[in-house]
């Protein structure tokens, strides 16, 4: 009597593993995910770097926090690019405009915008995240991991990690992405997460702030005996 009771057990472990299984939306940064190629991925987290020189009044702001938003379905190649944002925190006073909160905050208003390109409704513009990319060239904070995910972005990639932010004395709470999205499973969007794409490139913009002997990022350097990456 005790056999099958055991195998509805098992059937019930692996059930309820293959349920969670389905819902794990992290994914391996080096393949092809939804379609996307790992090119088109590095091509956009180097945009995101890139916004930092567009948008602050440096390459190599210390804050070096740099995000776009793309839609990659509905069309082929590269996909089409919504917005660009960086930290606002030190520019507006407002410590919660991380990199990310202001993206949404562009993205939004360019989607909302009456004579803009989209002319969405509000109600639209809460739709049309469920068709977006967030590229961002460091792991979000909590805040703004859990924005990513009230979002209902499709997809959320990142580069430098969080750990190796706090490795390189970026003071941080100390929770992951994945955490985020793994405690956020209740909610009705899924979205993917892709972590660590480009760190090669992305991780010199947070090496340097913590550590003089840390060499600048592309762009920048440090004047004799000066503290602060600056423009070349
Ligand atoms: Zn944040």
């Amino acid at each position: 009597m005790l056999a099958p009771f055991v195998a509805l057990l098992l059937f019930a472990a692996l059930f309820t593993q293959a349920s969670w299984w389905s819902m794990m939306i992290i994914a391996q940064p080096q393949l092809a995910i939804n379609s996307i190629p790992f090119t088109t991925r590095v091509y956009w987290m180097r945009r995101a770097n890139a916004a930092l020189a567009e948008l602050s009044d440096s390459p190599c702001p210390f804050a070096a926090f740099g995000s776009v938003i793309v839609n990659h379905t509905g069309s082929t190649g590269l996909g089409n690019l919504i917005c660009i944002a960086v930290n606002e925190n030190s520019r507006t006073g407002n410590p919660s405009m991380h990199g990310e909160i202001a993206a949404i905050n562009n993205c939004t208003a360019i989607l909302t915008d009456p004579n803009g390109r989209f002319r969405l409704s509000p109600a639209e513009a809460q739709d049309a995240f469920a068709d977006l990319t967030i590229y961002t060239n460091a792991e979000s904070c909590p805040m703004c991991a859990s924005a990513i995910r009230w979002s209902g972005f499709r997809e959320y990639v990142y580069g430098t990690s969080i750990e190796t932010l706090i490795q390189n004395g970026w003071g941080q709470i100390q929770i992951l992405s994945e955490e985020v999205f793994e405690a956020s499973r209740d909610l009705p969007s899924q979205s993917r997460l892709i972590g660590e794409i480009l760190t090669n490139e992305t991780d010199p913009y947070f090496l340097w702030q913590y550590n003089p002997n840390s060499s600048c990022p592309h762009g920048c350097h440090r004047p004799e005996n000066g503290l602060i990456c600056q423009a070349k």
